[in-house]
């Protein structure tokens, strides 16, 4: 084994381990929390040797990345990143499923695309709890109107929510937050069960309230030398 692999190995397994057990602590089914691998800044190489070692989801946050890493590795690829409308088509080449929609006229294009395309891509709509521009997502009081549209969209399927708490906001607060809003969304779109939340500080915390999908990156590759 290389050193390398090792490390991954390693790491990743005590990641698993932490999964496990945050999921018996809240009572939860681990089969129903889906650990996504944020392989952004890594090279593809890294990105084998999680499928060789049994991963099967992939996250990144900049679609020329994922586009190259997605030819040579097959799986379930994430986009987390923040849409631009002139990024939607090569997105949509590689993605299986986009966590980040935060605008109308993005979904409605990207519908577009996938019907031309002739694919199907599972989106989650990215809540912001401060209303803050630059972290992307909306408020809750306008999910709904984005949810309508994915809901008419006919190469979309809505899975559900994704959430990055503010920096500032104490952890247990924040995800109290979002799983209440979460639980109030459900209430009007049943099959948008799944919510996208916690990262490398906080997914024990995320499988607490109620998180079905965690994207981790540095707990299991180590720290990024750059943020993109
Ligand atoms: C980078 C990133 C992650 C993974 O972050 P880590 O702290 O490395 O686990 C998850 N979600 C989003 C949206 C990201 O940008």
């Amino acid at each position: 084994m290389t050193e390398r692999r090792e490390f991954i190995s390693n790491s990743l397994q005590d990641v698993k381990s932490r999964i496990a057990s945050a999921a018996q602590l809240a009572g939860r089914d681990i089969a129903e929390i889906t650990l996504i691998a944020v392989t952004k800044t890594y090279p593809v190489s890294d990105v084998q040797i999680l499928r060789d070692l049994g991963e099967g989801n992939f996250g990144e946050n900049r679609t020329e990345e994922g586009a190259v890493k997605s030819l040579e590795v097959p799986g379930i690829w994430h986009y987390q990143g923040q849409v631009q409308s002139r990024k939607l088509r090569e997105i949509a080449s590689w993605a299986n499923v986009i966590h980040s929609l935060d605008q109308i006229s993005h979904i409605e294009k990207l519908n577009r695309i996938c019907e031309e395309l002739d694919k199907k891509i599972s989106v989650f709509i990215q809540l912001s709890l401060d209303g803050a521009p630059d972290r992307g997502g909306v408020v809750e009081q306008e999910l709904a109107e984005l949810a309508d549209v994915v809901a008419t969209s006919s190469a979309l399927e809505l899975k559900g929510l994704m959430c990055v708490p503010p920096v500032e906001y104490e952890h247990q607060l924040a995800f109290t937050e979002i799983a209440q809003i979460h639980q109030r969304f459900i209430s009007r779109f049943p099959s948008a069960k799944s919510l996208s939340a916690g990262m490398s500080s906080d997914f024990e915390i995320a499988i607490a309230h109620g998180a079905t999908h965690i994207r981790i990156g540095s707990q299991i590759l180590g720290s990024r030398t750059y943020h993109p």
